[in-house]
């Protein structure tokens, strides 16, 4: 049998990712630039995101946990690769036994302590909390004696509003510096993609850049340089006539003012398309930007077509997903409408 058709697709571009790091990895200075490809690389693919990195020159990689590892270990023979969350203690025994390049990123005493215990001596990252209060050592903690039998690759903040022109930044700053200049550990790292873009005192030795990588812009100071990473395209299921006064889609929530020519195409709420894109969002059709009208449903959403436009069941229509612009729109992170992205696409790859 055949493959069965799907009419929604997902195209991941990845020279576009590996664009990014690049210029990434030259905001960073001096500092080498990582990547966090998490949460199955922000839902683009993991092992095909880490393959093109991997060739662009990134050695540095972040998941959450162990099992977020698995899909991507085979290609990380002369990789790093950090676990954010650490080790827990089902995964304990496991981690300890994995290929030399994972490490935990060790997050409290008890975390520290059960490394201590399942792997001596082995090679681990520290995570210290410097004022966001959610995972890390407090510096007290770090400062008192914690990390004396650690053999500590990477000292890690995390910044809470990078993406902010706020002073907690600098206080997250002033307290990894003192931290980092009193604990003995190969390599430092504090920012996030919005760190990089606060200048070279947030870099150190290492940046972990994520949601810049897929296309993410989240400061001012990106536009222009972050490309689009992915598109999503939806097949029309048909074509139909509205009249004047008619409504579109559940409650009713669009009247067509006028006569108007709409397509239903195939995506809805169940495919990370929010309703919060319902009368907002928009689609590519034809070379023209075109309103979403009405509400979004779970597997289908109304566009308008150009009273001239041709478009007819089958034709396939581009979803406004550029993620400063569609977070805009829906009130949805960027993070959220990237990860939000369901199953049900069918998946390709822009390769160079
Ligand atoms: C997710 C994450 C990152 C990447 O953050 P972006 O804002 O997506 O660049 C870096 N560091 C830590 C600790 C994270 O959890």
């Amino acid at each position: 049998m055949t493959k069965p058709h799907v009419p929604l697709r997902l195209t991941v571009d990845l020279p576009a990712i590996q664009a990014n790091w690049r210029w990434l990895d030259r905001m960073s200075g001096g500092a080498a630039c990582g990547a966090a490809v998490k949460a199955n690389a922000y839902g683009l693919g993991a092992e095909k995101v880490v393959k093109a990195l991997l060739d662009a020159g990134c050695r540095d990689f972040f998941v959450t946990t162990w099992s977020e590892a698995q899909p991507i270990l085979h290609l990380l023979e002369n990789a790093s690769l950090s676990l954010l969350h650490g080790v827990s203690r089902e995964d304990v025994a496991d981690v300890a036994a994995a290929p030399s390049g994972v490490r935990p990123i060790l997050n409290s005493l008890q975390q520290i302590a059960r490394w201590k215990e399942a792997a001596p001596g082995r090679p681990c990252d520290v995570m210290i909390d410097t004022g966001m209060n959610r995972l890390g050592l407090s510096p007290e903690e770090a400062l008192s004696g914690a990390l004396s039998g650690l053999d500590v690759d990477i000292l890690l903040s995390h910044l809470a509003s990078a993406d902010e022109d706020v002073p907690q930044n600098e206080r997250q700053l002033r307290t990894f510096e003192t931290v980092a200049s009193q604990v003995a550990v190969k390599r430092r790292s504090l920012s996030n993609s919005a760190g990089i873009l606060l200048g070279s005192d947030y870099h150190f030795d290492l940046t972990r850049p994520g949601l810049a990588l897929y296309g993410g812009i989240p400061r001012k100071e990106g536009q222009g340089h972050i490309r689009p990473a992915f598109k999503v395209e939806a097949q029309v299921v048909q074509r139909r006539t509205v009249r004047a006064g008619d409504t579109i889609g559940y409650n009713a929530t669009f009247t067509a003012p006028r006569d108007m020519e709409i397509a239903i195409v195939n995506v809805g709420y169940a495919d990370g398309y929010l309703r919060c894109f319902s009368n907002i969002g928009e689609a590519r059709v034809a070379g023209e930007t075109v309103p979403v009208l009405g509400r979004v449903s779970m597997d289908l959403t109304a566009v308008q077509v150009p009273v001239a436009s041709s478009l007819d069941e089958g034709d396939w229509v581009e979803i406004q997903l550029d993620l400063p612009k569609a977070s805009a729109q829906s009130g949805l992170s960027q993070y959220e409408v990237l990860t939000l992205l369901g199953s049900r696409y069918s998946r390709g790859t822009l390769v160079g």
